[in-house]
């Protein structure tokens, strides 16, 4: 390609990436919680790649891992919404959204939009009180299971079967009506199928499934069937697509698989339902000791993280190649951030 061809591309990708890049699920509250001991963590560690990228809103999940469960969930997710505030308030590159408006305001300020979400509603303890608690906090999306099963319901196996038959439990059938009702998006990844399908029966706004992959090229029942994806797109839903799953296979773990995932569902339901859910967890994977990395793998399944989208800093490389892959500047402004932010709009309060 010619000097002037390749000027013209990341001129056009500058102009695709002006209104910053939406990315639904990132575990920055986790990392912080772990790091609580240090000052400017987000403005030190998260900023730059951020930046890079042009990321304009991400979805930061607060997650409770096994360890500090059962006694230490609430508390630690209390924990990891408190350092998420210390964290913005030390650097005004970040603000904390909890509406629509908040969201705009954060953009046409050139800020990164902070929406706090939760992945496992453990921290909740079975009592719908907690929700209310966390809604005034700012948590405005939940999924209501990890890949393990709560007191709402059960997650997905990785695995092609084997995921508990079982829907959601009460309590999960509250949460999600509670939650549609204060405005607080419902995520359906991870869930499992039986659950899928009642989230669906108990909600009426567009539904999402925040970051997966289809089962198409992954075939394991945490990933999205066509079916599922089908039903998605009924509803006027967006699914935002992972990177860490894209393949059982390392080799097939590319760029160009991660573009076909997106391509997969857009034939299905049309442009509107695709959006980004990075999911970039290579940074926390790699403080873990082998003996942590070797219990994920045997628990789920190893991480394949694809090489040129590894962080947020590695944005451009998707935009580069759906342009090559002939995807126009509107479909591109879609998958990039106007799917998620008609979501928003949708879902949350003014
Ligand atoms: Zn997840």
């Amino acid at each position: 390609m010619s000097a002037v061809a390749k000027k013209s591309i990341e001129e056009r990708i500058d102009r695709l990436h002006a209104g910053g890049i939406s990315d639904l699920h990132f575990d920055l509250p986790m990392d912080l919680y772990e790091k609580r001991d240090r000052r400017n963590v987000l403005e030190t560690e998260f900023l730059p790649e951020l930046e890079t990228g042009n990321i304009g809103v991400i979805g930061v999940a607060i997650y409770i891992e096994d360890r500090y469960l059962p006694e230490t969930g609430l508390r630690v997710a209390l924990d990891q919404i408190a350092r998420l505030y210390a964290e913005t308030e030390r650097c005004d590159h970040f603000v904390i959204c909890k509406s629509y408006r908040e969201i705009l305001k954060a953009r046409a300020a050139n800020k990164i939009a902070l929406l706090i979400t939760m992945e496992g509603v453990e921290p909740l303890e079975a009592d719908l009180n907690q929700l209310r608690v966390f809604y005034e906090l700012g948590v405005r999306s939940i999924g209501l299971t990890h890949a393990r099963s709560n007191a709402a319901g059960h997650g997905g196996a990785f695995a092609a079967s084997g995921s508990l038959p079982e829907g959601l439990t009460s309590f999960g059938r509250d949460v999600v009506r509670e939650c549609e009702r204060l405005g607080v998006i419902v995520d359906l990844a991870h869930i499992n199928p039986a659950g899928f399908d009642e989230i669906l029966s108990l909600t009426t706004k567009p539904p999402i499934v925040s970051h997966t992959n289809v089962r198409r090229y992954y075939d394991i029942e945490r990933n999205i069937s066509d079916a599922q994806i089908k039903m998605i797109g009924e509803r006027r839903g967006v699914i935002g697509v992972n990177s860490v799953l894209v393949s059982p296979r390392e080799e097939e773990s590319t760029l160009d698989r991660y573009i076909d995932h997106i391509e997969h569902v857009a034939n299905l339901i049309g442009i509107d339902g695709v959006g980004i859910g990075f999911d970039f967890f290579e940074f926390i994977y790699r403080q873990w000791p082998e003996s942590r990395q070797k219990e994920l793998a045997a628990k789920f399944t190893t991480p394949h993280f694809i090489r040129d989208l590894r962080n947020h800093s590695h944005a451009r490389n998707l935009t580069r190649r759906l342009i090559e892959r002939g995807f126009n500047d509107e479909q591109i402004r879609k998958i990039l951030r106007n799917n998620w932010l008609r979501i928003f709009k949708e879902w949350l309060k003014r």
